[in-house]
């Protein structure tokens, strides 16, 4: 996990002043440290069942697309409000300054399929949480969640509310 660690640059003041911005560009950029984070992000789920990968957009689309290729299961964008054609579901969730808005095509996900919900980065954690509640609307089971990068500091972890684990792979 140390390269991982290494290949994630802290940007100070991005997008606004005072957030510490994780920058994973680096990391997307170095073959070998992106195979090795694909791989620690599946491993927990090698030889379950998986029937898609929910990414997160944006950031989570790069991780779980790659993750769902490594599974052999389907992929689904969970996508910020008015970028999904209709019909969606949509979860309002707050942030660490106002609201959004995820959303999911009704017809992606089956009743009782198997579902890994995944992003880069879990700070607050309520767009991860957004993502969990979106999957369960659909009927469908979310056996985890993967992220990247876990700031332990925001406390994200307890938003989490499932009883599924949700794996980090580095932590601030
Ligand atoms: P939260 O809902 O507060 O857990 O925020 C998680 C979402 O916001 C993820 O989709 C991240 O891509 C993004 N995010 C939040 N904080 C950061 C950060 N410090 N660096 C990079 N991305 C972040």
């Amino acid at each position: 996990m140390q390269a991982i660690h290494d290949l994630v640059r802290d940007v100070p003041d991005f997008p606004t002043p005072g957030v510490l911005f994780k920058d994973i560009t680096p990391l997307l950029a170095d073959a070998a440290a992106f195979a090795q984070c694909i791989d620690a992000l599946c491993e927990p789920w090698r030889g379950a069942p998986v029937g898609a990968v929910c990414g997160i957009e944006s950031r989570g689309f790069i991780f779980g697309a790659a993750m769902a290729r490594a599974l052999g299961a389907g992929f689904v964008a969970l996508r910020k409000k008015g970028k999904l054609p209709p019909p969606v579901h949509g979860v309002d969730y707050g942030l660490e300054y106002g609201r959004d808005r995820l959303e999911i095509g009704q017809q992606t996900l089956a009743p009782g399929e198997r579902v890994i919900v995944v992003d880069d980065v879990l700070a607050t954690g309520g767009t991860l949480e957004a993502g969990r509640q979106l999957v369960e609307r659909l009927g469908a089971t979310v056996i985890g969640a993967g992220v990247v990068i876990e700031l332990d500091a925001l406390g994200g972890r307890s938003r989490w509310t499932g009883t599924a684990p949700l794996h980090a792979l580095v932590r601030y």
